[in-house]
């Protein structure tokens, strides 16, 4: 993928700060990080996003995560982080090379999570059915 940016920072035609390279996935840090140390785990090869991404690369992505995460936590001195793959442009992703960010938390820093909705209990159960067929 020519015109990919995540693509020219694994090929470092791009700069960026790297924590982590293994023959299938790189971590760099995001440039506009929601709190110090915000990083994202980013494979090798060129997938569009989780959706199209080989479950053995998938694996790898969170089998790294379980080490990057901590060490990140303890770099900055976080209490926690969250995980999150954004999936198509209604979803926010604005990268279309598959990335996961992992973002520290500190205790009251201020980052909201989501806000929630009340939906009924029929429309829950119609969702649900929706889901289970589309699963079929
Ligand atoms: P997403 O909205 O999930 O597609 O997130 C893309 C992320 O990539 C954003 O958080 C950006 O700040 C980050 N980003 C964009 N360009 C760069 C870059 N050159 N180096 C590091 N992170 C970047
Ligand atoms: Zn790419």
């Amino acid at each position: 993928m020519n015109d990919c940016i995540f693509c020219k920072i694994i090929k470092r035609e791009i700069p960026a700060d790297f924590i982590y390279e293994n023959d299938k996935i790189v971590a760099f840090l995001d440039i506009h990080p929601s709190n110090p140390g915000h990083a994202l785990v980013v494979p090798k090869a060129h997938f569009t996003d989780l959706v199209e991404t080989p479950d053995d690369v998938l694996a790898d992505i969170m089998s790294r995560t379980k080490k990057i995460a901590p060490a990140i936590m303890n770099a900055v001195g976080a209490d926690g982080f969250n995980s999150i793959f954004n999936t198509k442009p209604a979803a926010g992703q604005v990268i279309f090379h598959t990335h996961m960010h992992i973002i520290p938390r500190f205790k009251n820093d201020g980052l909201k999570h989501w806000p929630e909705k009340d939906l009924s209990k029929e429309e829950m159960r119609k969702i649900k059915d929706q889901i289970r067929a589309e699963l079929r």
